[in-house]
């Protein structure tokens, strides 16, 4: 084993110490990203294997402006809606980890920013997520704002409509997440803002945090005097400010901190990096 390095500590006692954090916070705001997911088949954007790394183009669809001007965007959108994994991803055990949380009684919110829905699925109290960049189960409509369920739209496309508009008013339909150039919805933003104010630990998972408003949430928790601790398998816009930094595979490090005794039956993962 290599000597640690002054000041650092090694993966195991960096996980070890932030379990002991999580165990004696009051209040815990997890902030989850693209990253938690990826275990479950749904790849991310910006990681190594991510849907924009791989094709800058796949971003257009994510750009408001481009969706609203570009028919030719909205039929590449209907596709990727068609074909996106999270119809049938399962949740993993990152996100299992973050149920037995809530179960134990301190997760206070918990905020995500995907659109995946496997949190609620893997059991979390509906009242207790903020989808802060909304659903991919849903459809609005962006002249009325009715809303439906995605499933009924996704079948009109299967049926041979390749861009099809509302039904009520003829205007343009597109999932109910928040696309860049569009504003978060103001409730949802502010129960994050309070939420991590509230909180005496945050805990950012699978986010690069690099997208705001949202990336502003643990520079809000640090500074009302709470810990973060970053948990990701890259470097993050926030790593020099956290409290800890615990680098490696989320499906790995979540069960460690929720469950030592549970993990210690368990082997360390591989090329985990930590420091405090
Ligand atoms: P991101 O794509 O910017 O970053 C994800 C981070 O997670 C990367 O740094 C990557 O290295 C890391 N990562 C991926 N898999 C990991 C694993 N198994 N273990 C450890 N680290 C891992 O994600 P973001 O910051 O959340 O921003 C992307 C935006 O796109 C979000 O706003 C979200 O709304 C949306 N998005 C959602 C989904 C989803 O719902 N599952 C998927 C893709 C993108
Ligand atoms: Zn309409």
């Amino acid at each position: 084993m290599s000597p640690t390095p002054p000041g650092r500590l090694t993966a195991d006692e960096a996980i070890a110490e932030v379990a002991g954090w999580l165990d004696r916070a009051r209040a815990v705001v997890v902030l989850t990203g693209a990253g938690i997911s990826t275990d479950s088949g749904i790849p991310d954007f910006r990681g190594p294997q991510g849907v924009w790394t791989r094709n800058p183009k796949a971003e257009r669809t994510s750009h408001i402006q481009h969706y609203v001007g570009e028919p030719e965007v909205r039929r590449m959108a209907w596709q990727q809606r068609l074909r996106h994994p999270g119809w049938t991803a399962r949740p993993n055990a990152g996100h299992l980890a973050l149920v037995a949380l809530e179960r134990r009684g301190t997760l206070h919110t918990l905020v995500t920013q995907n659109i995946d829905g496997l949190h609620q699925a893997a059991g979390h109290d509906p009242d207790r997520v903020v989808e802060v960049h909304g659903t991919m189960r849903e459809v609005v409509c962006l002249d009325c704002d009715e809303r439906a369920p995605m499933e009924r739209a996704l079948d009109r496309v299967r049926a041979g409509e390749d861009d099809p508009p509302c039904r009520s008013c003829g205007g343009i339909l597109k999932s109910a997440t928040v696309s860049f150039g569009q504003s978060l919805v103001p409730d949802d933003l502010r129960r994050a803002e309070r939420a991590a104010l509230a909180c005496d630990l945050l805990l950012a998972v699978g986010s690069t945090l690099t997208v705001y408003p949202i990336a502003d949430l643990p520079r809000l928790a640090k500074a009302a005097g709470a810990r973060v601790v970053v948990v990701n398998g890259e470097p993050t816009a926030f790593d020099d400010e956290a409290d800890a930094v615990l680098r490696g595979p989320i499906g790995d490090i979540l069960p460690r901190l929720v469950d030592p005794a549970g993990a210690e039956a368990g082997s360390p993962p591989a090329g985990t990096e930590a420091a405090t």
